[in-house]
């Protein structure tokens, strides 16, 4: 039985670590924080391949999207999904006509959207302000969604260990060798985890494991701001997406809010009160479309950084040179788990290539 050492226990590890287990092999889990602490727990957690270029990753995109569809059958429920599509408008001409494009391209590629009426509108989210979209031209995806990612991360980490996947919490610090292979993990308490693969599962510090730089590859992150309201009295139920502010429901009654032209401005060393009014803004900006929400206070800004691989696509697959170590990194995270999860799994237990990741191996920033 191999044994195999998932470093992360983020939506993508625990989905990882889970599939392994299934197969009948033994798995050590290690992550350094809680469960959940990384980016999987700052995420908007919109499940969408709506804005991923090329095709070949939106195809995958696509696939991370029914493979969540699919958990409901495997386990007769999946209290952290939440479905029912997502809308968008854009006021701003310029991004009016991005969106007008990108639906075009989108329905050629034979994904679900479509234009729908204000009328319509109004019947899918009655909380918004009769005229919220001003009249610009309103898109509806009615496949999208948006995920608990820690409900996500719990559940499959309750079934992985009911298989004997073991979580140990331990910071990794090094990832020895013998020669051209992968023996283990050094830990900062000063242990060795012997494996005979590892799975680097640790997103945007995937590069800061104390390895050698024949295995690290490129990551070009950028920096997110998510404000998440008070509990208020939310009517809202998808993913919306306008102008100046995304936003979405966040579990007893918060909505989570989010804006890219706001991001810029901020580092991960910014502080609440350099936050604060960016939040403020932003949730001034949703109650004009949603008016239950004005004098909505933030409750907490949070800060994160999305894991890109430096071509700005995933990064899966094992380190050209090195037996038993495998990358899997990838921006879109949330949508991919379910997804990666198998193929992943699939590739390190079966030995069958998945064809779909050939263009996204680590090996081509080699
Ligand atoms: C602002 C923002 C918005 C996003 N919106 C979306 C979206 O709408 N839809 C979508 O699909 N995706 C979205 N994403 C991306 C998605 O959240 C990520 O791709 C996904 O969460 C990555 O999961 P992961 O398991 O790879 O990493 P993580 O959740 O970061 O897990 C990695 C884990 O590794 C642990 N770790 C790190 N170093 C070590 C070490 N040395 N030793 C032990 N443990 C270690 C960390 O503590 C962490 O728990 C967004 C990301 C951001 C930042």
């Amino acid at each position: 039985m191999t044994q195999f050492i998932v470093l992360g226990a983020g939506i993508i590890g625990t989905s990882i670590a889970y599939r392994l287990a299934e197969a009948g092999h033994a798995v050590t889990l290690i992550e350094r924080r809680h469960p959940g602490a990384g980016t999987s727990g700052a995420s908007f957690a919109w499940t969408n391949s709506n804005e991923k270029t090329p095709h070949h990753y939106h195809h995958i995109n696509v696939l991370g999207m029914r493979a969540h569809r699919s958990l409901e059958n495997e386990f007769g429920a999946r209290p952290w999904y939440h479905g029912g599509g997502a809308l968008e408008w854009k006021s701003d001409p310029a991004e009016a006509a991005e969106l007008a494009g990108r639906v075009e391209r989108l329905q050629g590629w034979n994904y679900p959207a479509e234009w729908i009426s204000p009328a319509d509108l109004h019947k899918l989210e009655p909380a918004l302000a009769e005229n919220a979209s001003g009249g610009a031209q309103i898109a509806y995806f009615p496949d999208e969604g948006w995920v608990d990612p820690t409900v996500y991360i719990e559940f499959f980490l309750r079934k992985a260990r009911a298989l004997g996947v073991v979580l140990r919490r331990e910071t990794v610090n090094g990832i020895v060798l013998r020669g051209a292979s992968v023996t283990g993990v050094r830990t900062a308490s000063g242990g060795t985890i012997e494996g005979d693969v590892v799975v680097n599962c640790t997103g945007r510090w995937a590069n800061d494991l104390g390895q050698e730089a024949r295995l690290s590859f490129p990551l070009a992150p950028t920096l997110g701001l998510l404000v998440t309201t008070m509990p208020a009295a939310s009517g809202i139920r998808r993913v919306i997406r306008t102008s100046g502010v995304n936003f979405r429901p966040d579990g007893a009654g918060r909505i989570m809010l989010q804006s890219e032209h706001d991001e810029a401005r901020f580092t991960l060393e910014s502080t609440r009160e350099d936050t604060l009014p960016a939040a403020e803004a932003m949730i001034a900006r949703a109650a004009r479309l949603y008016p239950d929400l004005a004098d909505t206070a933030p409750e907490a800004m949070r800060l994160s950084l999305r894991a890109i691989p430096g071509d700005g696509v995933s990064a899966v697959g094992p380190l050209p040179g090195i037996d038993g170590y495998y990358a899997a990194v990838t921006h879109s995270g949330v949508t991919l788990a379910p997804w990666l999860g198998r193929v992943v799994a699939a590739e390190l237990t079966g030995g069958r290539t998945e064809e779909t990741l050939k263009a996204f191996r680590p090996a081509r920033f080699f």
